[in-house]
């Protein structure tokens, strides 16, 4: 049994609707659930009017990782088939998208998946949601907590704004 977490966010739409609608379709599917506040942010590497609402939400699976990452596809799928990126590759605006933060203290590489998520520790939208439902999870390749990877980041910028 793994201890998965995805952070769930939109920028488009109805922005509580859609993520509730992702909620439910997890929960559904998964069972037992943990889920953070909304944090509302900026958009990340692109520049957009529309401004995020992301979320964490925890439950267990006995299933694959590549079996919950085509779940997640699947209910990202049925809220919204629009694509994620722009004719050139770069990031769009999206009434929903469902990323895997981490499978347990797994690490895997791939194309198709890579846990934990390789900008997780840049992302103060995945960090702050992760810290509180999930506090004791260390990164398996830092061995650093939710709470001071965001520390990190927040000293990171104020450095950066000096
Ligand atoms: P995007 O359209 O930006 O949400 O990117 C989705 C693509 O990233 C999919 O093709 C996934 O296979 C891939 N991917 C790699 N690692 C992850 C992850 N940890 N969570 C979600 N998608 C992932």
């Amino acid at each position: 049994m793994s201890f998965v977490i995805v952070n769930i966010g939109s920028n488009l739409g109805d922005r509580r609707l859609n993520l509730s609608r992702a909620v439910r379709a997890l929960e559904e599917r998964f069972g037992y659930f943990e889920l953070s506040h909304a944090v509302e942010s900026a958009p990340w590497g692109f520049d957009s009017t529309h401004s995020f609402l992301n979320i964490a939400m925890a439950f267990h699976s006995d299933d694959e990782p590549y079996q919950i990452l085509k779940a997640v596809r699947e209910i990202e799928n049925s809220i919204s088939p629009a694509s994620h990126r722009t004719p050139e590759g770069g990031y769009a605006d999206r009434v929903i998208d469902i990323d895997i933060v981490a499978i347990d203290n797994e690490v895997i590489n791939t194309p198709e998946l890579t846990v934990p998520h390789p900008r997780l520790s840049e992302r103060s939208f995945f960090l702050e949601p992760l810290n509180e439902i999930a506090p004791g999870w260390i990164h398996p390749l830092t061995g650093k907590s939710p709470l001071q990877m965001l520390i990190e980041l927040q000293e990171g910028q104020k450095t950066q704004s000096t």
